[in-house]
């Protein structure tokens, strides 16, 4: 008898159990739509001429690869003030710290909602990138959802949102996709975002926006201002943020958590902290990807490059939703497909049932997500044939 004796198997990954089941295949037609990974027109993970360039900086520089500070390179934690807040707000007012991955800024973040708020309950939209609830209720918090997806209308259910925000308590952190929502592709118009902020500030919520797609869906500017309307309230907020798509850094792990303080006395306060969760977890965050990005991020030329690069990444997903959109328009006559190109990022939901994507899956080849779930940033001309036949076979 050990300490182990009674540890039972954990479940499985889903998405990695389909990229298993993906690689056994043996169809030589088969299109991995399952995994949330941008690939280029060559169906490659791109590597940006920014990020190479940077890169080259970065090595020439030849530094000793020392430890970083535990809260991250200064550098990088402006150059991440910057992009995210822009001048709505001093600088000074907000905590930053370097994260590993967008998925590291989300567990200091709830790390610390449970060191202040130990009973507070947490809102994830329904539904929500799986790992929203899991690093939430691992960090001791509870997790309920807010109503978000409505499939009879194939639309976000503002309103059973906005309910479900109004019956919530003080203090209750409430989840928020920044921009592409994940799995769905719908996001909230401006006019919908005005709507939950005000009752995110008349309830005393704490918004917590996780964005890990900015630049995907209309540009740099434009999918950071739902972001900028909650800093412009002065009200405490946590923004986790995640270069791992947008500047195609998957396995670098970079992202950060920003906390939006009511001052600077505040903001150190909450800094030490932040300091504190991040030397009892892994001491310091890893250097090169951070080195890479605020290179990026602190040069003109650099991040002039960075953003023609992301708006083609971005150009590239919307042109394969519309040849997605028209192919399938053509293949089901009378059928409604308009959501694909409603949708935004890199994902969608097809709107298909857990049994046509197991369909799509053992007679086609065309892997997705049970839950109907689609990556359309792993589309390509080569692949579309295959999945629009596929997709109209099982509609
Ligand atoms: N939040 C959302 C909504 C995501 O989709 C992802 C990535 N799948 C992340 C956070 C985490 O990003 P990272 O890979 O940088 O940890």
């Amino acid at each position: 008898m050990s300490l182990l004796t009674d540890l039972p198997l954990a479940p499985r990954d889903p998405i990695i159990g389909l990229t298993e089941a993906f690689v056994a295949d043996p169809r030589e037609t088969k299109v991995n739509l399952g995994v949330g990974v941008y690939t280029d027109e060559n169906g490659r993970v791109p590597l940006l001429r920014c990020v190479e360039q940077a890169d080259e900086r970065v090595v020439d520089g030849t530094r000793p690869w020392s430890y970083l500070p535990i809260d991250g390179l200064p550098a990088y934690r402006s150059a991440v003030a910057g992009l995210v807040f822009g001048d709505e707000l001093a600088h000074e007012r907000v905590a930053v710290v370097q994260g590993v991955g967008g998925t590291g800024g989300l567990k200091i973040a709830a790390d610390l909602v449970h060191q202040t708020t130990p009973d507070a309950r947490v809102l994830i939209s329904d539904p929500s990138w799986e790992n929203h609830r899991a690093i939430f209720t691992r960090a001791g918090l509870t997790v309920d959802s807010y109503p978000y997806y409505d499939s009879q209308t194939r639309s976000v259910d503002v309103d059973g949102m906005l309910d479900a925000l109004r019956a919530a308590e003080a203090g209750t952190v409430v989840v928020l996709h920044a921009c592409c929502h994940n799995p769905t592709g719908y996001d909230l118009t401006p006019q919908q975002w005005e709507q939950v902020r005000d009752v995110v500030v008349e309830r005393g919520l704490v918004p917590l926006l996780d964005m890990a797609y900015q630049g995907f869906a209309h540009g740099i500017e434009e999918d950071g201002a739902a972001v900028r309307l909650f800093a412009r309230t002065g009200v405490a907020m946590l923004v986790a943020t995640s270069f791992s798509k947008s500047f195609s850094l998957y396995g670098e792990r970079v992202g950060a958590l920003s906390v939006v303080c009511a001052d600077p006395d505040e903001a150190a306060r909450v800094q030490s902290q932040l300091k504190v969760i991040i030397r009892t977890t892994y001491s310091n965050p890893p250097s090169h990807g951070a080195l890479v990005v605020s290179t990026v991020l602190g040069d003109a030329e650099l991040r002039q490059t960075w953003e023609d690069e992301l708006g083609s990444m971005r150009e590239r997903i919307r042109a394969m939703r519309t040849r997605l959109r028209d192919g399938l328009a053509a293949a089901i006559p009378g059928a409604d497909v308009e959501h694909f190109v409603v949708q935004n990022g890199m994902f969608s939901y097809t709107g298909l049932s857990a049994e046509q994507m197991r369909a799509l899956r053992e007679e086609h080849g065309v892997y997705g997500l049970d839950s109907g779930r689609i990556c359309v940033a792993a589309l390509d001309e080569r692949n579309l044939p295959t999945v629009i036949e596929a997709v109209a076979a099982v509609w």
